[in-house]
């Protein structure tokens, strides 16, 4: 799949890419006031909005509809912002290209259905409109690739994919687990796609929205989806997680941002020197991880020879103390050498079991 690059979409694009706006559009006025304060905003380029909310209960407030969208395009008509909201259905997509909002995004609740996206795809035909994809709600990378893939097959190349965590019933910290390794895994699939993270809904509180965002830039992430409202606490929907758009300038300001390349040259030949050690260090870590295999192998066969379990608990504790002792002595973290030692154990026994099988079958056909 090739996409188009972020800056050829986005025009003055500054990195991190910043969209901010209310989860919800409710009012004229609070779109437009949301809008007037982030345009002062340096990074922030697009605004974002709710018009049909996918709420888990009906009878909650379910998204104003249709007439936000005359509202969306006051506020980039009067502020420049670029607008974007989501669509769940291809009447959705049709209204918000009839009003002229820029960009269009797909829920999480949305992306996580074939049958969904592919409307939405078909929908999109003939249009080139920009398309940002969120994650599915469970942690599922094959089922977000699949979304992004409908919608590039629509002939769509300005895509990006919105990170906004997994739900999970076992979370005490954030409302939506983040699960890093799912978007950047994502990255390496497919390479030129712009991730994007979207730590409010990541978070459910507005607390932890700078922790998040830093960790979002730390890993390389090309922007951030932020959920801003004039007075976060009287908000219609995802009121804890909002943020005024003052502190979403704090939080902006206050991230930092490193290169995968820096331009000081004495830094990067003493980072290749360090990783020249490392890269020394690990050959002699696996070298010796292959003797101590040759060992247990000896270890299995002798076992066998005298019918001895491959697993002797009371040599595993031993084992396990006298680590953990030198592990200490040697400053390193106890949890660390410990899950170590776990897997390196398990793969013993592994290894030794098979070891007497093998030993067990030439027996048997002797
Ligand atoms: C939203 O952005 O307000 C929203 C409903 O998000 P998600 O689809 O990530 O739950
Ligand atoms: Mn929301």
């Amino acid at each position: 799949m090739e996409f188009l690059p972020l800056n050829k979409w986005i025009p003055n694009l500054k990195k991190p890419l910043v969209i901010a706006g209310p989860c919800s559009a409710e009012t004229e006025e609070q779109i437009l006031t949301t809008a007037h304060a982030l345009k002062n905003i340096e990074d922030v380029r697009i605004l974002r909005a709710g018009v049909w909310k996918p709420r888990t209960r009906p009878g909650t407030f379910e998204g104003v509809g249709t007439k936000a969208l005359a509202w969306m395009a006051k506020a980039k008509e009067e502020t420049g912002l670029l607008t974007c909201v989501e669509v769940a259905t291809p009447s959705h997509v049709e209204k918000a290209l009839e009003f002229g909002i820029d960009i269009l995004w797909i829920g999480a609740r949305t992306s996580v259905n074939p049958f969904a996206v592919q409307e939405i795809a078909d929908s999109l035909k003939g249009t080139n409109i920009p398309i940002m994809v969120k994650n599915p709600i469970n942690a599922d990378l094959s089922l977000w690739m699949g979304a992004i893939e409908r919608i590039h097959n629509a002939g769509i190349n300005k895509l990006a994919a919105i990170h906004r965590g997994f739900s999970t019933l076992d979370e005490p910290r954030y409302r939506n687990r983040p699960f890093w390794r799912i978007p950047i895994e994502l990255k390496h699939k497919l390479p030129g796609l712009p991730v994007i993270c979207d730590p409010s809904h990541i978070a459910g509180d507005r607390n932890l929205i700078a922790e998040v965002s830093q960790k979002a830039m730390d890993v390389d992430m090309d922007g951030l989806m932020i959920e801003t409202h004039p007075n976060p606490d009287a908000a219609w929907s995802d009121a804890k997680q909002q943020v005024t758009p003052s502190s979403l300038s704090d939080i902006v300001g206050g991230l930092s941002l490193r290169t995968e390349f820096s331009p000081n040259r004495g830094f990067e030949s003493a980072l290749e020197g360090l990783r020249d050690q490392i890269d020394r260090v690990d050959n002699i870590l696996l070298e010796s991880l292959k003797s101590r295999m040759e060992i247990v192998e000896k270890i299995g066969a002798a076992k066998s020879s005298n019918d001895v379990t491959p697993l002797q608990i009371h040599r595993m504790e031993k084992m396990m103390k006298s680590r953990l002792e030198i592990a200490k002595q040697l400053g390193l973290p106890e949890k660390y050498v410990k899950e170590i030692y776990e897997i390196i154990h398990v793969e013993s026994v592994k290894r030794q079991t098979q070891i007497m099988n093998t030993f067990q079958t030439d027996k048997e056909s002797e």
